[in-house]
């Protein structure tokens, strides 16, 4: 009777969609256990899924509560290690590549980038971040990473902060030095990024694009697979129209547009507490439901988000009560989100590399 009862708990988990893969679990499945009313289950995630830990938990629970009504669900979430598998021709080894765009300069994409890929980190994710903003690099800055990247065997070393590896063009040309970049050399510039610098294994490799022109969004799908684009704007009305171009030039190209994410949505004054928002509300959020595009979430004005981003110290807005939850939430709704695109359409099973 036991036996079979653990057979059916088995069955039923395997029917639960690995939020890294889409495929149902089966070696995840670690341990299975049933005592008197109590059903007690391990399941392991890859680091990739970190972010919805707790989420994914849940769903655990839903899923063996609906099947086993009479019963009580323990479920741990424990590690479970999967190899990232190099991508397409370059070789790079990342589970995931976001692009992380905007139809203009100014309104926080390098912010949300630095953002998302630290929220990713914190959750204990494996990241890389690379400043494909070959006009106005600003990753240097915002991490507070300066100097000139090293070779060691014909491979680029890239600087860190924060745990991550970190490239960027004002890592190769002196601070400040004018680059005029024609096609070629921006091709040439993403290659040396992607293909000829050791990033390690990766879960996510944070793309921080060049406002408004697909040149560079062309060249990197040349190279490898995007997974998506993630598309920031502010709440005006002249940003969103902006933004919208932005989702239609990746939709050109094939590129899937993951999500956006409004940036400076609301100012709370620190003197009365109380909330302004000065560049109007919602507007975003409503393109988005329209869209059918899901809304990632809101980054608040913030003072000492702007000061932190200065100092390149942004690793401390994840300490900031205020700022955090907003942070966080970004990270966890991509992952989310790219759970359940893949729960629709699982990856394929990675072959071993021989
Ligand atoms: P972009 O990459 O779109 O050009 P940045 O991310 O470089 O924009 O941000 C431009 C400036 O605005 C930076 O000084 C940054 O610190 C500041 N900034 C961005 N988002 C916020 C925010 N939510 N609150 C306060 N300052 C912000």
């Amino acid at each position: 009777m036991s036996d079979e009862l653990i057979q059916s708990i088995q069955k039923s988990l395997k029917e639960i969609p690995d939020p890294e893969t889409g495929r149902g679990l089966s070696k995840q499945i670690k341990s299975v256990e049933v005592q008197d009313h109590t059903i007690k289950a391990d399941v392991g995630i890859t680091s990739f899924a970190l972010p919805i830990k707790a989420y994914f938990q849940q769903q655990v629970i839903d899923h063996l509560t609906t099947a086993f009504p009479d019963k009580r669900i323990l479920v741990e979430i424990s590690d479970y290690h999967r190899a990232a598998m190099p991508l397409g021709q370059v070789g790079l080894k990342a589970k995931a590549v976001i692009a992380v765009a905007a139809g203009k300069g100014g309104v926080g994409k390098s912010t949300a980038a630095v953002s998302l890929a630290l929220g990713l980190k914190k959750a204990g994710c494996s990241v890389g971040l690379l400043d494909a903003d070959v006009y106005g690099p600003s990753l240097p800055h915002l991490t507070g990473t300066r100097g000139q990247v090293t070779k060691v065997d014909n491979k680029i070393v890239p600087l860190q902060s924060a745990g991550i590896p970190i490239m960027s063009i004002g890592f190769m040309v002196p601070p400040g030095e004018a680059v005029i970049w024609r096609g070629p050399m921006l091709h040439s510039a993403v290659t040396t990024f992607v293909r000829d610098t050791d990033w390690g294994a990766l879960d996510y490799l944070i793309i921080d694009m060049p406002p408004g022109t697909g040149d560079i969004a062309l060249s990197l799908s040349q190279l490898l697979p995007l997974t998506g684009a993630v598309i920031v704007c502010t709440p005006q009305e002249v940003a969103l129209i902006d933004a919208i171009k932005a989702v239609g030039m990746f939709r050109k190209v094939k590129i899937p547009v993951l999500g956006l994410i409004e940036n400076m949505s609301s100012f709370i004054c620190p003197d009365n507490g109380k909330s302004y928002d000065i560049f109007g509300k919602g507007g975003a959020k409503e393109y988005a439901a329209q869209d059918k595009i899901p809304f990632l979430g809101e980054i608040p004005i913030n003072i000492q988000l702007r000061k932190r981003g200065d100092a390149g110290k942004m690793a401390e807005n994840f300490d900031d009560a205020e700022v955090a939850p907003h942070l966080e939430k970004i990270a966890f709704e991509l992952t989310k989100c790219l759970a359940e695109k893949v729960a629709k359409e699982p990856t394929q099973t990675q072959l071993p590399v021989l």
